[in-house]
């Protein structure tokens, strides 16, 4: 029989700024926990302060193994998974004690990866669905930090209708399946690109707008509200900032938020 891993594991509360408290579980053997403590503060005061909310109760649970992380999860995940937020306030990351072993991250990568999924919180408290996962993604990669891997050669630059390769979740898995870098990548630059022309304000008023079940046409018109252009035009000027940019033509330098 398999033994409950939950049950050997201690849990600690911390303080969170005046309304809101942080859980984490954690082995007690786990030498890593007073960095995982100041790396959960800051990943939610990075995303409370970016979101204007606050979100009373987050739960970390600090997993230990590949194994482990495949139970919770529910199925075989991959390398470079190393954690996930759900539904109900609750994260599951790998601890960054067994990090180097149990993934393809680097440890340093513990930090922006739980902000990343601080952020997915806080999203779904503006908007409770997942979908199109490009602006989720995108915007937690964003306030998080992390930076895009993305070469400006891909050739995903030249393809205008990239981003309805990863706007459902059966389209963005497919896509990580082909090309694993693009989706991420993708996603966070043009969130970046959408944040810095036209403001973060408009980005969370869009989130805001959108109810119900994604539907592409919906969106397409949803985001002409908000933006007052089609996503067309939009995307036009997003593609061919980046390819001027793979010609180096013009310094873009992509912002990582480091002072939100
Ligand atoms: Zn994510």
């Amino acid at each position: 029989m398999r033994k409950n891993i939950n049950s050997e594991k201690n849990l600690i509360s911390i303080e969170l700024g005046s309304q809101a408290k942080g859980f984490i579980s954690f082995l007690s053997e786990d030498s890593s926990i007073n960095n995982v403590i100041k790396d959960f503060r800051y990943g939610y005061f990075r995303a409370s302060s970016f979101f204007k909310k606050k979100i009373p109760k987050v739960k970390l649970t600090l997993v230990y193994s590949r194994e482990e992380m495949n139970n919770l999860i529910g199925y075989k995940t991959p390398s470079w998974y190393v954690g996930s937020a759900d539904s109900s306030s609750k994260i599951f990351m790998l601890s960054p004690s067994v990090f180097d072993r149990e993934s393809d991250h680097s440890k340093r990568d513990f930090r922006k990866v739980l902000c990343h999924e601080i952020c997915h919180l806080f999203i779904r408290q503006i908007h409770n669905s997942y979908e199109p996962v490009w602006l989720e993604e995108g915007l937690a990669y964003y306030v998080a930090g992390q930076k895009s891997r993305l070469k400006n050669s891909n050739p995903i630059f030249n393809n205008p209708k990239a981003l309805f390769l990863i706007d459902t979740r059966n389209r963005w898995n497919k896509t990580i399946g082909s090309q694993p870098d693009v989706p991420y990548a993708l996603a966070f630059l043009l969130v970046d690109f959408l944040i810095r022309c036209y403001s973060k304000d408009r980005v969370i008023k869009l989130l805001m707008s959108l109810e119900g079940r994604y539907n592409k046409k919906r969106f397409c018109q949803k985001f002409r509200k908000v933006y007052g252009k089609d996503i067309k035009l939009i995307l036009k000027e997003f593609f061919s900032r980046q390819n001027i940019k793979q010609k180096g033509g013009e310094k873009y330098v992509s912002r990582t938020q480091e002072n939100i």
